[in-house]
């Protein structure tokens, strides 16, 4: 028996990297798990994928509504759909502003509101958002995305505050660097990715990137309903980046 047998959780950007590592951990505790993406093919056989644009509110609610359909319940969220930037502000444009802050931020608040009313009917309630270091840490390059997972911290306090009176508890995960595919795309976007990918290995304490089952086991620690105290919280999974100030490794140690 697991705390998640009988839950249903839905996983958004659950057909890759952080997101896919999730869906599969809570489907391998017995939980049911519906996986929105733009694009949720090749799934396991034990995820069943919905096709849903954050975005988009209409598409939002349809894909919802679908789950809420297949399921009859929905007692877990986990707002992990979320896209890289590169560049300052003299290099980001408005249009890259809105893009990224629609897809980040406001995702994350149109998905919420669709699965509250689900939500309220659970007795074990939570939504756990994808925040990360570059929230509450400046890194070079990344004033666009770093100012997106900003809001996400804040919403995260907000939302938590708004609904603890309702039992549903809401916390994040502020992950340091994790090898995904998602980083690839933006190690791509620099001159020498090579000596970047270093470089953010080398950024983490711990000297290696973050794996996407590592943040899988604090989500699920976030989303169990043991851990019915835990909320407005955010659980740094970042090999050191945020607390640690160690000294620069020798090479090959
Ligand atoms: P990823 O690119 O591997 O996966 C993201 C998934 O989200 C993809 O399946 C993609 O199709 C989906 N997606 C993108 N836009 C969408 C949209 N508009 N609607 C629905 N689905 C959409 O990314 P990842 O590295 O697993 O990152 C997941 C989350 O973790 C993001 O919110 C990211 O900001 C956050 N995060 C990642 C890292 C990292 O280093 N990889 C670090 C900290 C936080």
């Amino acid at each position: 028996m697991s705390e998640f047998d009988g839950t249903v959780a839905l996983v958004t950007g659950g057909a890759s990297g952080i997101g896919l590592a999730t869906a599969k951990a809570l489907a391998a505790e017995g939980a049911q798990v519906a996986v929105l993406d733009l694009n949720p093919e090749g799934l396991p056989s034990e995820l069943t994928g919905f096709v849903a644009d954050v975005s988009d509110r209409a598409s939002v609610d349809a894909a919802v509504a679908a789950v809420g359909e297949k399921f009859g319940r929905i007692d877990i969220l986990v707002n992990n759909a979320g896209i890289s930037a590169v560049g300052t502000v003299e290099e980001n444009d408005d249009a890259e502003w809105m893009r990224v802050l629609n897809i980040n931020v406001i995702g994350m608040a149109r998905m919420s509101a669709a699965v509250l009313p689900w939500l309220r009917k659970s007795p074990s309630a939570s939504i756990v958002n994808l925040c990360s270091i570059a929230a509450l840490n400046g890194l070079p390059q990344r004033a666009v995305y770093g100012a997106s997972k900003g809001a996400v911290l804040a919403l995260t306090f907000a939302m938590a505050t708004d609904h603890v009176a309702e039992g549903i508890r809401v916390n994040c995960v502020s992950p340091g660097t994790v090898a995904t595919p998602f980083v690839d795309r933006m190690l791509a976007k620099f001159d020498d990715p090579v000596a970047e990918r270093a470089a953010l290995d080398a950024r983490q304490a711990t000297g290696r990137m973050v794996t996407p089952e590592e943040v899988a086991g604090a989500i699920l620690y976030l989303a169990s309903p043991l851990s019915a105290s835990t909320t407005g919280t955010s659980l740094e999974v970042d090999g050191g980046v945020h607390n640690l100030r160690v000294r620069p490794r020798k090479s090959g140690s």
